[in-house]
């Protein structure tokens, strides 16, 4: 019987009476208003959005997949062409390619930071790449400087998926501020997350943000004038209107995260799992997840659970490997060792920004049991 309060992995607005009250108000606004797609809200989310990246535009889009699918059609890569990408995303960075008409091809990482690297996409360079999608992973930074030289060298677009490192710093820029574009979710459980789904594209690019602004709602600049063939991917201006009151938080959240990961580590000091290494100079992370290396993975998860510890597994089956994408084996895919080998060994703990001292050493506590 568990006589201790179970540890979450995370934690939503419900948790913190004061925030939810605060959002409560501006939801009561924009309903008074009745004004619940774009609209004012959405604008100044946009703007104040824009500001907080350091980037000229912010266009809010219903979810992160289509941040990044409504961006590949504005950069007009479809039908014929590749898009390289990590495989250890979560599905979303490869359903977006496939969405566009676009090809993926899945790259394996760097065995240290799990992340990919401007060498790694160096060997896949090929005729018909015409877009990169760096993922920082679990809210860690990618080594973009390199891969945007590489991209430009080529002549192809690099896409930043953030979508787990909102206010992830990379050589004091934000994430999704580095290459062509950057994509954001605001899934609840993001480190910036709405009340349902929602999302965003940032760019410093008049006419990608101009595009994009058009595909999110049926090809109109102007009402009932559709120039091109769009659909129905705009933000919720409730939606925008939670996210305004949130982005005042996350840096304050952020660095909450970034302390709590580091207690982690520590009380893991003593074990034979592996803490997430730590970032490259420069680089920064948010720990939108805290993802260990284990032996026995499986069956420490078992343990955990029973000590009243969450945990999850991102992701348990690499993208290529997922029968969406290999087919149940009828499409050919690449051999990625180490993101099949990650796979095996990755285990997500509880990680938030108000995880208590209290929970990270039972955490520990609980790790170094199984380990006696
Ligand atoms: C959450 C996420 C997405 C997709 O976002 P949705 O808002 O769920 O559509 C894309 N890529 C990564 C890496 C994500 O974590």
């Amino acid at each position: 019987m568990i006589t201790t309060p179970e540890i979450p992995l995370t934690r939503l607005d419900d948790a913190d009476p004061e925030l939810l009250r605060e959002l409560l108000d501006a939801v009561a606004r924009v309903a008074e208003s009745a004004a619940f797609t774009l609209g004012p809200e959405v604008e100044a989310f946009e703007a104040e959005y824009a500001a907080y990246c350091g980037t000229d535009h912010a266009i809010g889009v219903s979810s992160g997949t289509e941040a990044l699918t409504l961006t590949l059609r504005a950069l007009e890569i479809g039908f014929g062409d590749e898009v390289l990408l990590p495989a250890n995303s979560f599905i979303a960075t490869a359903e977006s390619v496939t969405l566009a008409g676009a090809t993926p091809r899945f790259l394996d990482v760097d065995p240290q930071s799990a992340l990919i690297t401007a060498e790694i996409v160096q060997a896949a360079l090929g005729p018909h790449v015409r877009c990169i999608v760096p993922v920082h992973l679990y809210g860690q930074t990618v080594d973009l400087r390199p891969i945007v030289a590489l991209a430009r060298e080529h002549g192809i677009a690099v896409i930043e998926d953030a979508c787990q490192a909102h206010g992830a710093l990379l050589g004091g820029r934000r994430a999704g501020s580095l290459a062509d574009a950057g994509c954001f979710s605001f899934y609840p459980s993001k480190n910036l997350g709405a009340w349902g789904d929602a999302g965003a594209i940032v760019t410093n690019d008049e006419r990608l943000a101009e595009r994009v602004r058009m595909l999110r709602a049926h090809g109109e600049r102007t009402r009932c004038e559709h120039e091109i063939v769009g659909t129905t991917a705009r933000l919720d201006a409730i939606q925008a209107a939670v996210l305004r009151v949130k982005l005042r938080h996350l840096d304050e959240w952020n660095a909450a995260r970034r302390h709590a990961a580091a207690a982690l580590a520590e009380a893991l000091r003593d074990t034979p799992v592996v803490p997430p290494a730590p970032p490259h100079r420069g680089a920064d992370h948010v720990f939108h997840q805290f993802v260990i290396r284990c032996e026995h993975r499986d069956a420490l998860r078992a343990h955990l659970a029973k000590a009243g510890i969450a945990t999850a597994i991102h992701y348990p089956v690499p993208i290529h490997l997922t029968a969406a994408y290999a087919g149940d084996g009828r499409n050919p895919q690449p051999s990625l060792p180490v993101v099949e080998r990650l796979a095996k060994r990755i285990l997500s703990l509880p990680m938030h920004s108000a995880i208590s001292d209290e929970e990270i050493a039972r955490v520990g506590a609980a790790v170094q049991a199984f380990h006696r």
